[in-house]
């Protein structure tokens, strides 16, 4: 299936309605969000979010997050109980997933099988714009292939899925640079089955946070994701293996043949931010191993620290 497509790039307003015009016609197409770049198709169409899994090689069994043009449209692709509108008023449109008993217009392979459906509403003014005049849901997972790091700019997504895909709209950097939180909603428990932006004490006021349930089938879920091709472990920087890089959080690295400093002030947000694209281009960089520092585990932090264990996991 590779290199079907000559992948166009273009920036927002032109970009915008040839997206439309291709959604429209069943086919997939990738759209900035404020979290990561995503691959987006017509969520009711079982066809055209077939493409998505191809494009990306993504496993059937992994689904995908319905992200909807507006707030009305969540009663329609879910049951949405107290608490799920609470967190909607509240972090809508932002990076938050809601996972909520599905309703029968979402196909099966959005899914996954599973009777709950992701859902969120994205805050970057390209993918609205695109998704108001689609009129329609779309489903959207992170546009990379699968398993590998998301991309976080447009160049980014050329390098994951250059030929495999007609087009990207350049809605430049993303805000966040990590993927959205995903909470299953059960009753007032609320299940963080992947840690993002929205940090677990932003949740509190909204009902008992817990991590992951057994046997829901977790984001991003196995133990090896958003991984670079070299090998990555998560240590300090005083110990320098021979060609290795680092991803920095405190250290300026002596000893290391390149170095990749994830923020010069140590602010959790711009780290996230830089994460990707700095673990991105250590990767291109003929390294043999990266050694990625730890950022202190709490708010955003926990957030960073879920993704390096997952590149680590081999
Ligand atoms: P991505 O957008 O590529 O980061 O992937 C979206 C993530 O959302 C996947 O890893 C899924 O495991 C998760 N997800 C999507 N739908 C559901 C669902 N119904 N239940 C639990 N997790 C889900
Ligand atoms: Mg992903």
């Amino acid at each position: 299936m590779a290199g079907r497509f000559d992948t166009r790039v273009e920036r927002s307003a032109d970009g915008g309605a040839a997206a439309v015009a291709l959604l429209a016609a069943g086919e997939v197409v990738a759209l900035p969000t404020e979290t990561v770049y995503g691959l987006a198709a017509d969520a009711l169409d079982p066809v055209a979010c077939a493409r998505i899994f191809e494009a990306k090689d993504r496993p059937l069994s992994d689904p995908l997050i319905v992200h909807v043009p507006s707030r009305d449209w969540l009663e329609e692709v879910a049951e949405v109980s107290e608490t799920a509108a609470l967190l909607a008023e509240r972090f809508w449109p932002g990076p938050l997933t809601l996972v909520l008993p599905r309703r029968k217009i979402i196909p099966d392979i959005v899914t996954a099988g599973q009777g709950t459906v992701a859902v969120r509403m994205s805050a970057h003014p390209v993918f609205q714009a695109v998704l108001r005049a689609f009129g329609r849901p779309v489903a959207a997972p992170s546009a990379n292939r699968f398993g590998r790091i998301s991309p976080t700019s447009a160049a980014d997504v050329i390098a994951e899925l250059g030929g495999r895909i007609p087009l990207v709209v350049d809605g430049g950097p993303c805000a966040h640079g990590i993927e959205s939180t995903i909470v299953l909603v059960r009753g007032t428990g609320l299940h963080i089955l992947r840690s993002g932006p929205v940090t677990a004490g932003e949740l509190t006021a909204f009902g008992t946070v817990s991590g992951g349930v057994a046997g829901i089938s977790a984001p991003g879920g196995l133990a090896s994701h958003y991984a670079p091709r070299t090998p990555l472990v998560i240590g300090d920087s005083a110990d320098v293996p021979s060609n290795a890089g680092l991803l920095s959080w405190r250290s300026v690295g002596a000893g290391f043949a390149r170095v990749e400093r994830l923020s010069e002030n140590q602010d959790l947000r711009e780290a996230a931010a830089n994460l990707y694209g700095a673990m991105r281009r250590l990767d291109t960089a003929g390294l043999d191993v990266i050694v990625a520092e730890p950022v202190p585990e709490d708010g955003l932090g926990a957030a960073i620290m879920e993704r390096l264990r997952k590149a680590a996991a081999r």
